[in-house]
């Protein structure tokens, strides 16, 4: 029953879809076939207009109230484990990717005699939030009821609709952090 509930949420356009263009395409039919827009319609079953009612606008229904109640809830679902250097983060790099600025940075690591270590290639992080390309401050992210998500300035106003999460864009982003760090980084 889960399953079945999940499929019907996570298609949650069919129904609309159904129910724009099931009259669309009989309305089509209905004039190429019999040359009069309406006969299909005349010809067509009140019980199978009732049964297709009886599915489709309580799906619709209930996959919208679904949605507009547990959006808010799925944004920080996805949030991956990250680990925090004891010694904290050091930013060496903005990189601009999907319209807003991401900061490359490696965890400080100081030893006694030493000193400061140089990082290597594997130490490159991205920081989540990216930031607002504008004002620099890190930005919020909401998904959208329609499609993507939106990535929010709260400082400024900034507004960028984005297809996928931040998360998603960072496994982008850190291939081209590591471009960036072979070109500046390691001896030719
Ligand atoms: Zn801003």
């Amino acid at each position: 029953m889960k399953a079945v509930g999940k499929w019907l949420l996570e298609h949650l356009f069919l129904p609309i879809l159904l129910i724009i263009l099931t009259p669309t395409i009989m309305l089509i039919a209905s004039q190429v076939f019999t040359g009069d827009w309406a006969r299909l319609f005349a010809a067509t079953p009140l019980v199978v207009w009732v049964i297709l009612a009886i599915i489709l606008i309580p799906w619709a229904v209930y996959a919208i109230h679904h949605r507009i109640k547990h959006i808010p809830g799925e944004n920080w679902s996805l949030k991956p484990l990250r680990l925090q250097p004891p010694e904290g983060w050091e930013t060496i790099n903005n990189i601009k990717h999907a319209g807003v600025i991401w900061q490359v940075r490696v965890p400080i690591r100081t030893s006694t005699f030493r000193g400061k270590e140089v990082p290597t290639l594997n130490d490159l992080d991205i920081e989540i939030p990216p930031r607002c390309p504008d004002c620099d401050t890190k930005l919020k992210q909401a998904k959208s009821f329609w499609w993507g998500h939106i990535w929010k300035c709260v400082k400024c106003g900034f507004r960028k609709r984005n297809r996928d999460d931040w998360f998603t864009e960072e496994r982008s982003v850190i291939l081209l952090a590591e471009r960036w760090f072979e070109e500046t980084h390691q001896p030719k």
